[in-house]
């Protein structure tokens, strides 16, 4: 083998190949599951595939300069790299904050779950590959004025990666180091988090001597797929059908993942105070200052972000605690109705809240369509979404829809001949293919755009017409889904101090 004086020939061999087997692999998928519109497109994905196997290049040359760092950090990189590129091609997530707090704060056996055989395939594959590269390495020994050829490898990284504003954002999100970055950046908004928390200061203003108050949490529901709001298909025919539903068709969340979505939902929290998220408590301590029994009947996980909420309540109630999301398995909102009913017998009291947070409108939609709801055909197959056309896709979600019609109506339906208000709210909304978008927490527009209604009873229409005619009078306007904690109140007779009107559906607004 061919010797040069200053830098062994094969070390150039081996830092080329590492290149273009990274570039092959963690870089060119992306781009052939975003196919090039084109010979203008061709040319630039060309372009960037080619920026992009420089920055490579410079990487593989740092880690190879000396064969104890190659031994431990380029089997390394393959793996990262190797599940980045899988997620953004799977699932076109890319390493974030927001991804990073969602998957710490599912159940591991959520996590677990996308964990598929392709992906372990794959991981391996790369991972064997990069021992060759080690192999290869050892054999090359130690190369002459290694910290030199350190030195040229990090300037060089350096110059390209920040060199172009464009290049580096695409960039970022397909090197391994971005994992690392994203974790920091996680690790800091953490220690936002945590504080100890305060009561609202909540003041009564015209309480009932009876009331019941539901508060559905629901979970990826899009407000322009609801028949109430004029979708084309019925995905409500029971709502639809009910009297006293108010549909609330212009809601905008702050979030679009469920971890961050809660908490704001829950308390005071919104987009001046945002951080009121963490350091507040609920409306369910208000109420439970007033004398309310309160409940927690899930349909999801212990999620570390909204967890203090759970325990703010009398009696919390897990009926599918052992079911995990992206696996195979019938897993209904209409379960959480025995314990419902259960509770509405035992519980004493005349004042009472039920919290009750569906898993809704979840990937894999299909497990969450009980039978009778499969209105739509044909339905997604593969639990990979990019893997299914669209049309499947957009039916299996749109049953999703009936399904949440049938569970909120049931549960309307165990409350109509009382005192009571129902809330409903999606956490968030869901990407159905727009611009190459599925699922959710990317932050897309459509994800901001959440589901929301009321329901009241006649009998609290008939004690409260005033509140009543506000709902009606309000239903069609913009809130934020900072409405929800001030309106739950003030269907309670409550205010809080100091706070305007505004965010409070109960309540004519002059415009
Ligand atoms: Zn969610």
């Amino acid at each position: 083998m061919s010797r040069n004086r200053f830098l062994p020939m094969e070390y150039v061999w081996l830092v080329t190949a590492v290149t273009v087997w990274n570039t092959l692999c963690f870089v060119l998928p992306d781009f052939f599951d975003n196919p090039a519109d084109g010979w203008k497109g061709v040319l630039t994905i060309t372009f960037y595939v080619s920026a992009l196997a420089v920055g490579q290049f410079a990487i593989a040359a740092f880690l190879s300069v000396s064969r104890y760092v190659a031994a431990v950090s380029l089997p390394l990189y393959a793996v990262l790299g190797a599940v980045l590129a899988y997620y953004r091609v799977a699932f076109h997530a890319t390493v974030n904050p927001v991804l990073v707090d969602a998957t710490l704060h599912t159940n591991p056996g959520t996590v677990a779950g996308v964990i598929s055989w392709q992906l372990a395939v794959w991981v391996i594959l790369q991972f064997a590959v990069s021992l060759l590269w080690v192999r290869w390495r050892w054999r090359i020994g130690r190369i002459p004025c290694p910290w030199a050829v350190s030195l040229v490898s990090v300037g060089v990284f350096a110059l390209w990666f920040w060199g172009n504003g464009r290049l580096h954002k695409s960039a970022g999100q397909r090197f391994p180091v971005h994992v690392i970055r994203s974790v920091a950046e996680y690790a800091a908004l953490q220690r936002t988090r945590n504080l100890p928390r305060e009561l609202p200061d909540v003041q009564t203003v015209c309480p009932p001597d009876s009331l019941d108050i539901v508060m559905i949490i629901g979970e990826a529901a899009r407000a322009d797929h609801l028949s109430l709001n004029g979708y084309g298909r019925q995905t409500c025919p029971r709502l639809s059908g009910r009297a006293n539903v108010v549909s609330l068709p212009h809601i905008r969340s702050q979030h679009t993942h469920t971890a961050s979505s809660v908490p704001h939902i829950l308390t005071p929290a919104d987009s001046l105070s945002p951080e009121k998220a963490y350091s507040m408590h609920s409306f369910i301590s208000c109420l439970s200052r007033q004398g309310y029994r309160t409940a927690w009947l899930s349909n999801q996980d212990y999620g570390r972000t909204y967890s203090d909420f759970i325990y703010e309540a009398d009696t919390v109630v897990f009926p599918n605690a052992s079911k995990t999301v992206f696996v195979f398995h019938p897993w209904y909102d209409l379960d959480l109705l025995p314990p419902l009913k259960g509770l509405l017998l035992q519980q004493t009291g005349a004042h009472r809240l039920y919290v009750m947070h569906a898993i809704g409108s979840h990937w894999y939609y299909n497990n969450h369509v009980p039978d009778g709801c499969e209105l739509f055909l044909p339905t997604v197959i593969n639990r990979v979404i990019t893997q299914n056309d669209s049309i499947s896709v957009i039916n299996s979600y749109d049953n999703t829809i009936v399904s949440m019609d049938q569970f909120v109506d049931s549960v309307i339906s165990l409350f109509s001949e009382r005192n009571a208000v129902v809330f409903y709210l999606s956490d968030h909304g869901e990407s159905l293919g727009e611009d190459g978008n599925w699922l959710h927490a990317a932050g897309a527009e459509e994800t901001k755009c959440p589901a929301a209604l009321v329901w009241y009873s006649d009998r609290y229409a008939q004690l409260f017409p005033d509140k009543v005619a506000a709902l009606e009078a309000n239903h069609t306007k913009r809130y934020r889904t900072d409405y929800l904690f001030h309106s739950l109140l003030s269907a309670a007779g409550l205010r809080v101090v100091g706070a305007d009107a505004e965010n409070d559906l109960f309540c004519q607004r002059d415009e």
